[in-house]
């Protein structure tokens, strides 16, 4: 790529921008790096081409195969990983900050296929299990069902981790089928365009699936209806802006605000100065400031430590920040590179002045660094800054985006959970202590107002506050943070859903769902469910058992080869006494006699049987009980999967239930299956 060329927009499926706009400069030395295009993007287009191709192409795959498609192409962009690192080096990045947000977000769309490959079926309805019968007789029954909702989501994403912030809010988006129109911040969309260059040339993505927009936003979210969402992440003062747009007042366009989040750390009056927790909370403080220069929007801002501790903090922090390594983001024994841009160094200077009125700054300075090595020289770099404030609503109100950091003392747990909540709403907290009852107080009221609550203690040092950004976890906060929820697995999934609850009959919601539900009609024919391959079986397809009657012999062998000798099964007297009133069948045998009933033993299509959910022994089996087995397939998912043969197979799940001969159900679950798909299927 010319380090000088103009960057382009992807919109409509090209490519577009040739006039140079804006200059954009190196955060390493100010040079001219890449002009922003001059021509404005074409919203109409780019929402019409998303709604009239993406959506389309988008649900001509289901959730497992968009799950598949989500897994190649974090691969391919592994693959190109080293070019993404050389062109974030100009936005400051070192390697270490890179990792944090390229291989980070790598890691996003990886997590999210997984999830999704487990957690979401084939097709294009999400059932919201389980139905209830809505009648004494079942033959209405009612559900939820989360479908993909037709439109189109704008993502508008901050310059400070520009793979990272694409990524997450693209996977989830992708996964419930809305194509995404992304905006990246203007100061670091050349990154961005490089992903979504890597992004087009794998060929993974069906047309319309992503969009890239660099400009500004305006014209977009003028034009966005009622089916579409916008998922901001940002500052407040845009924040704001968003939230009053005449067209988002207008209408009911779903929008998700991400914005300045005052975290906070919380140092246990437990934990003293010689206790591996303190290092801990100063490691976790040194990081925060330094990855990614503190430009992170889970960045530790604020920090709590009892008045008998204070000292000690200030001390070692001060200790560790003077060690940092400031300069060439590209030199190895560098911790930290400058600011993403000369306009992000001055807003922090102008900050932290804002910041020092109510209280002094420790270490570092409000008007930037100035490495010692020239050819940085003209870089935007700034300094760690600790601040330590007694008093004043400032450190509360003002975030400081960069490697600043305040410390406010505290004379009890009250009073730190009191500064903690004055943040109005935040992203994360970190509470360091050894004290389970301390935790199991201060948390829940943390969790009020803190999107996140990491117990940061020796045990879970190896992970660190590196696991905040886990895929699997909710990431947002409340309050000021925005009330945004992203990440968090299939809640972010479902975040670009609609979910609609469901009546009918049994039988029709098996039609809808896919998936069957008790009470529907079933399908029997001569040959055994086992006997039938992945794509053979259909939904419904079920088999009744003949009948076994339990017997006294059973419950003795049963309690030998198990070494189970409960007294329920085996004591007389005390069976008696208890509420069943008399010796019954370990629950176990039930299960176990159920597979023997309803098995077909020969080998087959039934490649394994990998467990059983949601089950409940329903009713007890007393001696002399007569007990039989319905087997219905209730779910097939195709993972998209082959076995090293190169032989197909999927997932399926069976509701089994247990009936005696009062045809009363004594034992409910479903067992989850692999089956081998017919060779070239
Ligand atoms: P900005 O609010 O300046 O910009 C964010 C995005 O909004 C950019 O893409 C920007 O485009 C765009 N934008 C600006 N004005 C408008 C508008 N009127 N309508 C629509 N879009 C607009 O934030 P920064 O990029 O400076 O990001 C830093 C901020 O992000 C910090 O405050 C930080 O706390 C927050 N943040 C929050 C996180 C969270 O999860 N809570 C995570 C990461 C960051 P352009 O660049 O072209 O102006």
């Amino acid at each position: 790529m010319n380090p000088v060329g103009t960057l382009q927009s992807w919109i409509g499926g090209r490519w577009i921008g040739a006039e140079a706009g804006l200059s954009l400069r190196s955060a390493v030395d100010n040079a001219l790096i890449y002009h922003t295009h001059a021509e404005p993007v074409d919203a109409e287009q780019a929402l019409d081409y998303a709604r009239r191709t993406g959506v389309p192409a988008l649900m001509a795959l289901d959730f497992q195969q968009r799950a598949a498609r989500l897994r190649a192409l974090a691969t391919h962009i592994a693959r190109h990983r080293d070019e993404l690192y050389t062109i974030a080096y100009l936005s400051g990045a070192t390697r270490a900050d890179s990792k944090h947000d390229i291989c980070a977000g790598i890691g996003v769309l990886n997590a999210y296929a997984g999830i999704a490959a487990s957690g979401l079926p084939s097709g294009n309805v999400l059932h919201e299990a389980p139905a209830v019968s809505l009648c004494r007789r079942g033959a209405a029954a009612g559900t939820h069902i989360m479908v993909p909702r037709g439109g189109v989501a704008l993502h508008i994403n901050p310059f400070n981790l520009p793979v990272w912030s694409l990524l997450e809010k693209f996977a989830a988006s992708f996964l419930a089928a809305m194509p995404c129109v992304v905006k990246p911040a203007t100061s670091t969309s050349y990154l961005a365009e490089a992903l979504v260059r890597l992004i087009d040339a794998s060929g993974l993505l069906p047309q319309g699936a992503l969009q890239l927009a660099i400009g500004p936003a305006e014209a977009l979210v003028a034009r966005l209806g009622d089916d579409d969402a916008v998922s901001f992440t940002g500052s407040d003062a845009t924040a704001r802006a968003l939230r009053n747009h005449p067209n988002l007042l207008a209408r009911p366009v779903q929008v998700s605000v991400a914005a300045a989040s005052l975290n906070c750390a919380i140092l246990g009056p437990d934990v003293g100065a010689d206790a591996p927790e303190f290092e801990l909370l100063v490691d976790a403080i040194v990081r925060s400031m330094t990855v990614k220069a503190g430009q992170d929007g889970a960045a530790i801002r604020r920090v709590m430590a009892p008045r008998a501790h204070i000292e000690a903090l200030t001390a070692r922090l001060r200790e560790r920040l003077a060690a940092v390594v400031i300069g060439n983001p590209a030199a190895a024994d560098v911790h930290m590179g400058p600011l993403a841009s000369q306009a992000q160094r001055s807003e922090l200077g102008a900050r932290v002045r804002a910041l020092a009125e109510d209280g002094e700054i420790v270490c570092g300075q409000a008007d930037g660094y100035a490495p010692t090595d020239d050819a940085v020289r003209h870089g935007a770099f700034a300094a760690p800054t600790l601040l330590l404030c007694r008093g004043g609503n400032a450190v509360h109100e003002i975030e400081a985006f960069g490697p600043v950091c305040a410390l406010l003392p505290y004379a009890d747990v009250e009073e730190a959970l009191a500064l903690a909540a004055r943040g109005r709403g935040s992203l994360a907290s970190t509470l360091a202590t050894r004290d389970p009852a301390l935790a199991a107080y201060a948390v829940p009221r943390l969790a009020a107002s803190h999107g996140r609550v990491l117990i940061l203690e020796r045990e879970v040092a190896a992970a660190g506050t590196e696991a905040l950004a886990s895929a699997h976890l909710t990431y947002g906060g409340p309050g000021r943070a925005g009330c945004g929820e992203r990440l968090g697995g299939l809640r972010a999934v479902s975040h670009y859903l609609r979910r609609s609850a469901l009546q009918g009959s049994p039988t029709m919601l098996t039609a809808v769902t896919g998936e069957y539900v008790r009470g529907a009609a079933v399908r029997e024919s001569d040959r055994h469910p086992f006997r039938q391959h992945f794509d053979e079986l259909q939904v419904g397809e079920s088999l009744l058992t003949h009948r076994r009657t339990v017997s006294e012999a059973d419950i003795v062998a049963f309690g030998g080869i198990s070494g189970d000798y409960f007294y329920m099964h085996f004591d007389e007297i005390a069976a008696r006494d208890s509420q069943f009133g008399k010796r019954i069948a370990h629950g176990y045998f039930v299960l176990s006699a159920a597979a023997g009933l309803f098995v077909s033993p020969a080998p087959g299509p039934v490649l394994a049987n990998y467990g059983l959910d949601d089950l409940r022994f329903v009713a007890p089996v007393g001696i002399g009980d007569t007990i039989r087995a319905r087997l219905t397939c209730k779910r097939k998912v195709d993972r998209q999967r082959r076995d090293d043969k190169g032989v197909g197979q999927g997932v399926v799940s069976w509701d089994v239930q247990v009936t005696n001969q009062r045809d009363e159900l004594v034992a409910s679950y479903d067992i989850l299956t692999l089956v081998a798909k017919r060779p070239g299927h």
